[in-house]
């Protein structure tokens, strides 16, 4: 081979390479220890590939072009948009819930300038970044009182520290959850400092099985949202009443971790979300969610709950070091806004996408397909085709929302060939694969999707994406 005549001599030298690249206009501003760093990277792996024997470009050409490539992926954005059309709604890999034009108006006001955050100009004193949410979220889930922080996750650290640091928590074995990311109940117990009682049985767990477990140790029952999975058969929880006043005669408060948490009734196919004020009225003292799960806001956690607790909440060390950012909280105040103001089915996009009917996604489809149609003459076959959507994000797990879609077969591209080829376009298009056909739910796409996704597999069809 021509390659192996090739040596560690002929590979440039740094200056050389540096001198051609110092003046490339596009290279702009890039600091010359930055540039001279990918310099380095470049030539190492060069030589590598030398060392092993492995076919290397050292020329001029192309060893400035790869330096330049690296450099102008490193002064570029990687998190961007992309096409959701997996169906999926809360998609964890593809940024949860995304926000209405209320939250995003929000955002932009306050993002680029100064803002009311813990100024308040009615006193002209100091305010609270917490007062903006707490009333709003009070008047639409009945709590008493409320205090945000960084998510849910958090939310459920700062609960327990606060009321069962040392103390003894009551947990049904039924509800021991692990969230993906390595938030494990036991775990978030432990680091809290509480002790974990695990009550009952995986299956089954009786109100007899907490009331046992009670003792002058007890700090609080905790219930937690089997969010991701369900146990199904001969099973058996205590219903909330029944908790309440159990956890009520012997003083201790009883904390759910809704995990998603919805303000809106969502019923389909027989299955009932309970809702955070539907909680909140059973008596249940303090419930802490997500703000970018099925509430559709920005991330956040939000305890909501009884004044007592929540008021030991806002003194406790940890709070400071998991508070709110202030987009994300003038993503929520949008978000609420919109429960309390608007149309909640038309204004929250994750509510929107929820609670579309089959003749509306039908019709998407449709136009979608028809988009496609010239595709036909490259011999790609399209067709209109009913799905299942999940909501994802570990929430409403196997409840199935009918969808419809588009699924494309292409004579010239196997699936996983179009399914990589729509995700390396430049506004990449996640997409599903299912017997060799990829599968584009339009459940979760905007117009301008339909756009881009038109473009992308012209694009692919003509040999230009690959
Ligand atoms: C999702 C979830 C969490 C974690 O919430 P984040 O907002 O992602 O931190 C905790 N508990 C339950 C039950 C959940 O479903």
């Amino acid at each position: 081979m021509e390659n192996n005549r090739l040596t560690m001599r002929d590979i440039p030298s740094i200056e050389c390479l540096l001198g051609l690249l110092i003046n490339q206009p596009e290279l702009g501003n890039f600091s010359h220890d930055i540039i001279v760093d990918r310099l380095r990277f470049v030539v190492n792996e060069a030589r590598d590939k030398l060392r092993e024997n492995q076919v290397a470009d050292v020329s001029l050409n192309h060893l400035v072009n790869r330096v330049k490539s690296e450099l102008l992926t490193l002064g570029s954005c990687s998190l961007r948009k992309v096409v959701n059309a997996t169906g999926v709604v809360l998609h964890t890999n593809l940024g949860r819930a995304p926000l209405g034009k209320s939250a995003v108006h929000m955002v932009n006001a306050i993002m680029s300038g100064y803002s009311t955050l813990e100024y308040n100009v009615t006193t002209g004193e100091r305010g609270s970044r917490y007062a903006h949410v707490v009333d709003k979220l009070c008047a639409l889930t009945g709590a008493e009182d409320a205090i945000i922080v960084n998510n849910n996750a958090a939310a459920v650290m700062l609960v327990l520290s606060v009321l069962a640091k040392e103390r003894e928590v009551i947990v049904s074995r039924g509800q021991l959850v692990e969230i993906g990311g390595s938030f494990r109940i036991p775990d978030v117990l432990k680091q809290s400092g509480a002790r974990l009682v695990e009550v009952g049985t995986t299956n089954k767990t009786h109100i007899a099985d907490f009331e046992q477990a009670i003792t002058d140790h007890t700090a609080a029952i905790l219930k937690v949202h089997t969010s991701n999975y369900r146990i199904v058969g001969f099973t058996a929880q205590p219903d909330d009443k029944a908790l309440v006043l159990l956890a009520h005669r012997y003083g201790v408060p009883l904390v759910e971790d809704l995990g998603s948490g919805t303000f809106r009734n969502i019923e389909v196919n027989g299955w009932h979300e309970p809702t955070v004020s539907e909680c909140l009225a059973s008596g249940i003292d303090v419930v802490t969610f997500s703000g970018d799960k099925l509430l559709g806001a920005g991330q956040a956690g939000i305890i909501a709950g009884k004044k007592e607790y929540i008021k030991m909440m806002k003194s406790h060390p940890l709070l400071r070091a998991i508070r709110i950012d202030k987009l994300s909280l003038a993503s929520l105040e949008g978000t609420l806004v919109d429960y309390l103001t608007g149309d909640v089915c038309k204004d929250i996009p994750v509510q929107y996408m929820l609670s579309r009917q089959s003749d509306d996604l039908r019709e998407q489809a449709c136009t979608l397909a028809n988009r496609l149609q010239p595709l036909r003459s490259y011999g790609w076959s399209i067709e209109v085709v009913p799905l299942i959507s999940h909501a994802g994000g570990g929430t409403l797990p196997e409840v199935e929302f009918g969808s419809f879609g588009v699924s494309i077969m292409a004579t010239d591209h196997s699936a996983a060939m179009l399914e990589k080829a729509l995700r390396r376009n430049s506004t990449p298009i996640i997409v599903r694969i299912q017997a060799e056909r990829i599968l584009l739910d339009v459940r979760c796409l905007a117009v301008e999707d339909m756009v881009i996704i038109e473009a992308a597999c012209n694009g692919i069809a003509k040999g230009e994406i690959l």
